[in-house]
This record gives structure tokens, sequence and C-alpha cells, in this order.
């Protein structure tokens, strides 16, 4: 074999905000590590990539690439250094003649940047991409001035893929593991290797921040954007609880239907698939199949949310609005929210739950039963057919 990438994604750094570690969060509709793999894959010049994981990443990983054609994942150590090494050591039994090293935050890596660092690596054993200083370097003196000017004339910006002989690499690594070095062309230079300055690219930004998600969002041009409406009716029936949302709320009457009658994923769901063109959801689990009796709606939902991924495309935003005169939906709103977030792996933050009576008019007024109507906003980056 002559060349593996080899992407490290073992960081759990989380600047970005929330839970989810970067190489996880969406970048145009999916996960970042799928964007940087596929790259990689890709490239007519490499010939297998391995991916070096968190020890808790593996459901994540399955999610964002598991069926993409790659080596299995290894789970890689405490620093970025130490899951370098043993990404390292697990191609012991490919034996490349070359390595790419990549991090995984690097999403928006040009073809042509691994070429130039592939080129480099025909006649040197190491080759790092990097970007001049262009801005004035001042060196400060501790306390907020400036002493002097740094001659910026020699000085880089550092970036990855890093390429190597992979036998002159391993044995780097192998023998730096008493220091802390930034970088992997930092542990060949360490260990006397030469490695090569070749041109880097502006676009090949690291994701650190929430500005340089939106950056790199950019750099894959407008979504097309997708709205759909979605309304049901349930009519009550002899009984202590209504679900909604999927939560349990008491009440003086039970809602009648053939699943467990809740009106509000049954709108949220055809509201998705309105957006979709995908049918609703009688035409997906009709009503006369035994099979979604007293079925938990979350099926419904989750369901829904399957046929967006496989669209390309990610839910952008969902509000809901229920219409009843009882029982009260105040106490139960947050709860509404987050099931609805859970159940279609989409951030609570982009999920509105109300609910208005209709004032004693009509059929909620008079308290037969509960209405919903949902509007979805589904963003896509390939583009529909
Ligand atoms: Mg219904």
């Amino acid at each position: 074999m002559d060349t593996v990438a080899l992407i490290l994604a073992a960081g759990s750094g989380s600047r970005l905000g929330g839970e989810t570690p970067k190489q996880f969060r969406l970048l145009a509709g999916q996960p970042v590590l799928r964007r940087t793999v596929s790259t990689f894959i890709r490239h007519p010049r490499v010939d297998a990539v391995r991916v070096v994981i968190g020890s808790n990443d593996d459901a994540d990983y399955q999610r964002a690439v598991g069926d993409l054609s790659l080596l299995p994942p290894v789970v890689g150590g405490a620093s970025r250094q130490q899951s370098g090494r043993i990404g390292l050591e697990s191609l012991m039994e490919q034996e490349p003649r070359h390595v790419l090293i990549h991090d995984a935050a690097r999403p928006c890596v040009p073809s042509e940047v691994i070429d130039r660092v592939l080129d480099a690596l025909q006649d040197t054993p190491g080759a790092a991409p990097v970007l001049p200083m262009t801005d004035t370097i001042k060196r400060g003196d501790g306390r907020g001035f400036a002493t002097d000017t740094v001659d910026r004339g020699d000085l880089w910006r550092a970036q990855t893929p890093q390429g190597f002989e992979y036998r002159q690499i391993l044995a780097a690594h192998q023998a730096a593991t008493d220091r802390e070095l930034t970088d992997d062309a930092a542990v060949a230079s360490a260990a006397g290797m030469p490695v090569r300055l070749v041109q880097g690219d502006v676009v090949n930004i690291k994701l650190t921040t929430m500005d340089d998600l939106r950056r790199a969002e950019q750099s894959f041009g407008y979504p097309e954007m997708r709205i759909g409406n979605g309304f049901d009716v349930h009519r009550f029936c002899a009984g202590d609880q209504v679900t909604l949302c999927g939560v349990a709320i008491p009440h003086t009457h039970g809602l009648s239907g053939h699943s467990d009658a809740d009106a509000g994923w049954h709108a949220l769901t055809d509201a998705i698939l309105g957006a979709l063109c995908d049918g609703d959801i009688g035409e997906h689990f009709p009503p006369g199949d035994g099979r979604w009796r007293n079925t938990d709606s979350a099926v419904f939902l989750a369901d829904a949310a399957k046929r967006v991924a496989a669209a390309g495309g990610e839910v952008a935003h969902l509000d809901l609005t229920v219409i009843c005169q009882a029982p009260k939906l105040a106490p139960h709103r947050q709860a509404m929210r987050e099931r609805t977030a859970a159940t279609l792996g989409v951030p609570v933050g982009r999920i509105s739950v109300k609910a208005t009576t209709t004032e004693g008019l009509g059929f909620t007024g008079r308290g037969e039963g509960i209405a919903a109507q949902a509007t979805a906003t589904l963003r896509f980056y390939q583009g529909l057919k």
C-alpha cells in the first residue's frame, strides 16, 4: 500500500458550544468528520483511510461515516500526539510507504493541498502545508506593551495534512513519548527528519469557533430551503391522559386514534414529509395496517427524520401549535420540545411548541377533541431532485 490517510478525530474539544465534539457537528448538512474523510477517500492518490476516535465516540462515528469504505477505527490517547502515535502503530500491518496525518476539524482541505504534500514526499521524508504570515508580528513585554517587531520573513502558519515516510515518522513518534510537541512536523524535526514546507490554502481552516463553522459553511454555498405544513385532529374519548409530543399529560379524557393519537407529532411528521414532497403519514403508516395499532408516534417522527437525512438535508426549524380548550399545555411545553428534539436528533433550540384555545368556539372550543398544526423548515446543501 502506498499512501494511507490517518484522520485524527479523538478530540473532545467543544469551544463551538453544545455537547457534541466539533468533528461530529453538522457542517452544511453533513457531519464535519464525514466531509473530511470523504475528501481523502475520493482522492486518487490515497489508498486507504483510518480514523482515530475518542473512547466514547463509537456510536457518533458509526452514525457519521459507518457506511463509508474505511479501515476500522482505532481509539486514540489523551493528547493529539498520543493519538497520532497510536494511529501510526495501528498501521504496522498495512505498512504503507507514506502516511498523511490530518485533523478531522479541517473539513475544507482542497485536494490540491493533498497533491502538493504527496509531490514533496517523492524526494523528502516529510512535508507540511503552510501559509505565510501576512500581519506584522509584535513581541510583547508581558505587560501589554510592544517591545520589538519580529521579522516574519521566515515564519509560517502550519496546516494539515502533513505527510511522511511511514517508517520514519513512526520511529520519530515512538522516540518522542517523553515530550509534548504541537504537531507531527515538530515530532519529525525533533528526530532530525527534514520537513519540506509546501503551499497551504486559506480555505483549509481549522474549525475552532462558531465563526469558523459559519465561514466554512459559506464555502459550500447557499442551501436550498423547503417549507412544509401539517395538520391533525384527534377526538376525545374515555381516559385520564393524552399524549402530545411524546409527553403524557393528565386530563379528564383520552384521545382516540389508531396509534397513540399524538396529534402534535402527527402534525410535525406531516409537515416534514410535506417539505420533502414525500407523501403523508397515512401513506407510509396506513391506519388499516394492524402493525401500527397503539404505536408510539416516535416511530413516525423518527422515520421522517431518516427520510430528511437520506435526502441530504437537515431540520432547520419546527413550529407546532396545539389547539384545545383543555388541558393546559404551558407546564408541559418544555418537555414536549425536549422529547421532540431527542426523537429527531435536532437541537432543542430549533423546536417551538405553542398552544392556543379557540375561545370556546368550534369543536376544540366545545372540548370534543384536539387539533395541531405545524410548519417544518428543512435545509439542503446538495440540492434536491
Ligand atoms: Mg393523527
